[in-house]
């Protein structure tokens, strides 16, 4: 029997803790007293001021599990779900870290050690990648562990020019960084990819595992990097991942958790094809979306809760498209917390409300779906018809104002037909609107916001006294 999700979260925090380290609880996705981060994207977030020197624990050495959110910001692969293997837009990132303790040389020994000891990983599938100049790292991993040289790759800090892999961590444009040392594993040659390093890397059969950060400058605006006080270790490997490998699968929607997730969102709409692209994503973006409002975050027109809106329409576009009448998104929580609600407790504990938050804006958007799509469609017809390949400007942005498409939304349906937008088109219809707007009234130039449901409800803070967040926002009616 291989190993559920729930019980590899739990089995690397114990190998970790035997190793003595802390076990700290996931933070909130919402970076507390930090403006640089629009949602908390890797698990060292929490402890950015100890790798800094400002904050001293009780503790030099820590592990957790910690949600994370990608869709923004420095990290995102909003548009790498439903594309890739591997990607979410919420996941948990499994972490070790070292304030100060240990470095290189244990860090990477204790990696070794979980992959293939505890885990049992076959070491002939794994390849390592260091940063170029770090010959420390290169050396760790050949002569201290014994790991062939030829499945190893230097990698600079690609500054999107190079490849996809990046040795050069850092959370967003400032704070901690350092260099890097990443584990991938080979799902096999049946797939298509190429080892980190290679023009084919970003393929789904090399899967890069494991991060482990060497955290030793402090990136200021200005791009000059102070040394940290201390040396410091800041791993991050995602849960949904190693679980992949570790249940013998190769995409991570095929693990326990997925596909408890896909198949009551089959059932619930009555899909009969569970390889449906949009059956993933609906349920990657329910973990999103119910963790984003557990933490805090109600769909908005703006920031964070513009995020939550977009994704939130992204999957009720999706569950249309699949044939839902009426509200299917909001019923999926209970799904997640049969799988999530023994770590979460508070996805139960708030299950209501994260419920009545989603239902409220899938019905919004229900409304007007259906016939912003009618007329996507008929648009559509007729760009086939005369042979071309975009959509307007124009058409998109009636979607936007009218129909509350968010423009992401119409990219990804453009995507999926293999067709264009007319992005200039749409910024100057969005001109002239704003001009309109100004002649005619004193008031902003607030768009789309007949879909708010920002005024029924009453923003009144977290605690973040107690780690499980505590929602004190209140519904009005
Ligand atoms: P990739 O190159 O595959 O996009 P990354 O280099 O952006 O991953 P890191 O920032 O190094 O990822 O994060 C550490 C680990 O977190 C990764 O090695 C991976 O296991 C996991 N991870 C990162 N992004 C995602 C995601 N969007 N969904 C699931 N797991 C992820
Ligand atoms: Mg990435
Ligand atoms: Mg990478
Ligand atoms: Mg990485």
């Amino acid at each position: 029997m291989s190993m559920t999700t729930n019980q590899i979260r739990n089995a690397f925090l114990k190998f970790f803790e035997d190793k003595g380290h802390q076990i700290v609880d996931s933070s909130p996705l919402i970076p507390a007293n930090d403006p640089t981060l629009l949602f908390t994207n890797a698990g060292m977030v929490q402890f950015k001021d100890c790798f800094l020197g400002i904050d001293k624990r009780s503790y030099t050495r820590a592990t957790s599990s910690q949600r994370c959110v990608r869709a923004g910001g420095k990290h995102n692969d909003l548009e790498n779900v439903g594309y890739t293997a591997r990607h979410h837009t919420f996941f948990e990132m499994l972490g070790n870290f070292s304030f100060g303790d240990y470095f290189k040389k244990e860090a990477i020994a204790y990696c070794w050690e979980l992959l293939t000891e505890e885990f049992k990983l076959p070491k002939e599938k794994l390849w390592v990648t260091v940063y170029e100049e770090d010959d420390e790292a290169f050396d760790i991993w050949v002569n201290d562990i014994g790991f062939p040289a030829d499945r190893i790759s230097r990698i600079g800090d690609n500054k999107g020019e190079r490849y996809a892999s990046d040795n050069f961590w850092a959370m967003g444009d400032t704070g901690p960084c350092g260099p890097c040392t990443e584990v991938f594993y080979d799902h096999g040659e049946d797939i298509w990819g190429g080892p980190p390093g290679t023009p084919e890397e970003d393929g789904d059969r090399f899967i890069e595992i494991w991060n482990l950060v060497f955290m030793q400058f402090n990136r200021h605006k200005d791009g000059t990097m102070e040394p940290l006080p201390k040396p410091s270790v800041d791993t991050g490997m995602g849960l949904e991942r190693i679980a992949a490998i570790l249940q013998g699968v190769h995409s991570n929607y095929e693990i326990d958790l997925f596909q408890h997730l896909i198949k009551s969102t089959a059932d619930l709409l009555k899909v009969k094809d569970l390889d449906n692209k949009s059956l993933r994503v609906i349920a990657d973006h329910i973990r999103s979306c119910a963790f984003l409002v557990l933490d805090g975050i109600v769909p908005s027109n703006e920031g964070r809760g513009y995020v939550l809106r977009r994704i939130v329409r992204r999957a009720v576009r999706h569950g249309h498209q699949l044939g839902a009448k009426g509200i299917f998104f909001a019923k999926l929580i209970q799904p997640l917390i049969d799988v999530m609600g023994d770590a979460y407790p508070g996805l139960v504990e708030h299950k209501e409300l994260i419920e009545k938050v989603l239902a409220k804006e899938e019905e919004a958007f229900a409304r007007t779906l259906d016939k912003g799509m009618q007329i996507l469609d008929q648009d559509i017809a007729e760009l086939v018809a005369n042979n071309s390949k975009t959509i307007s400007g124009e058409t998109v942005f009636k979607l936007y104002d009218t129909y509350g498409f968010p423009q992401d939304l119409t990219a990804d349906i453009a995507r999926e037909k293999g067709l264009e937008v007319d992005w200039d088109g749409f910024e100057k219809a969005m001109n002239e609107q704003r001009e309109r707007a100004r002649a005619a009234s004193n008031f902003g130039t607030d768009y789309n916001d007949n879909f708010s449901i920002d005024e029924r409800s009453e923003f009144t803070g977290y605690d973040y006294t107690n780690q499980n967040v505590i929602v004190t926002r209140l519904l009005k009616g």
